[in-house]
């Protein structure tokens, strides 16, 4: 079996869509791939996302991390089919210190993941800062994928994301890939939105997604329902474009791969 399409979902800033995004884009490749999500961000919010409560996410992303856990263990089926979830421990708030002085820290996610069997796609909620669970999934990681908020200061932190990107690619990981960045919590109704759109366009052209997530009530009810929004309300606005999200995610990965083979 070849190996999983790892992607990180990476931005430092809080509140612009990442874990929404992990969440939604692996419930929607889920309808046609075996899935897998990595809850790395110590807060849980994707594991909280997916149902999954607090007393049944050990051993999760810390065990895996620090204690050396195999990642079968670690692993859980949800409620939606194809999509299983690696959650993260309340005991993860700790591992950003506690990597600091183990050895190979920065690769102990790739390590751990290696071998990992059965699945299409690898999702990798990241949390909001570019410490060591971060750059634990960018190193594990084939390609990153940016959600970016589309309001007045989406750009800015854009270029501490992609200097990152290329101190990893330095150092760690030559093969990561931007695979995209994605407009999030586009406003229909403020013109701002639009400008914010415009922009972003300008600076990094094809890099960003023809799909485009609406600001949209359903996607933000649907985790207190421990739902994705494409299971909660498939018919929303918000389900709509993350399927869409899906298809042209999948769609460009097959473009590359026939690239890649002529090549
Ligand atoms: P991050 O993981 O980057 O911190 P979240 O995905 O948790 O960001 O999103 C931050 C907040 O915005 C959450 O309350 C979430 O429900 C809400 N949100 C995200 N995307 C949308 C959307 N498309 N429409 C409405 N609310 C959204
Ligand atoms: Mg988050």
């Amino acid at each position: 079996m070849k190996p999983p399409r790892i992607l990180a979902i990476a931005n430092q800033k809080g509140g612009v869509g990442k874990t929404t995004t992990a969440v939604n884009l692996a419930a929607a490749l889920a309808l046609r791939h075996k899935v897998l999500l990595v809850d790395l961000d110590p807060q849980g919010n994707a594991s909280t996302g997916l149902g999954v409560t607090r007393p049944d996410r050990a051993p999760g992303a810390h065990a895996l991390l620090t204690e050396g856990r195999p990642v079968a263990d670690t692993i859980r089926r949800t409620g939606i089919a194809n999509l299983s979830l690696l959650p993260a421990e309340p005991d993860l708030l700790g591992a950003e210190m506690e990597l600091v002085d183990m050895s190979a820290r920065e690769t102990r996610l790739r390590d751990a993941l290696a071998g990992l069997q059965g699945f299409d796609w690898v999702l990798l909620d990241c949390p909001p800062s570019l410490g060591l669970l971060t750059l634990n999934a960018l190193v594990a990681a084939d390609a990153m994928l940016v959600p970016l908020q589309t309001e007045f200061y989406a750009l800015e932190g854009m270029s501490q994301i992609m200097q990152t990107l290329e101190r990893v690619r330095h150092r760690l990981n030559p093969a990561l890939r931007l695979e995209g960045i994605v407009l999030t919590m586009f406003d229909r109704r403020n013109n701002l939105s639009e400008a914010v759109a415009g922009d972003v366009r300008g600076v990094f052209g094809a890099q960003v997604f023809d799909a485009v997530i609406p600001r949209n009530v359903r996607v933000s009810e649907a985790p207190s329902h421990g739902l994705p929004v494409t299971a909660y309300d498939p018919r929303s606005p918000g389900a709509e474009a993350y399927a869409r999200l899906a298809a042209e995610l999948l769609r460009r990965h097959r473009a590359r791969l026939r690239e890649e083979a002529r090549a």
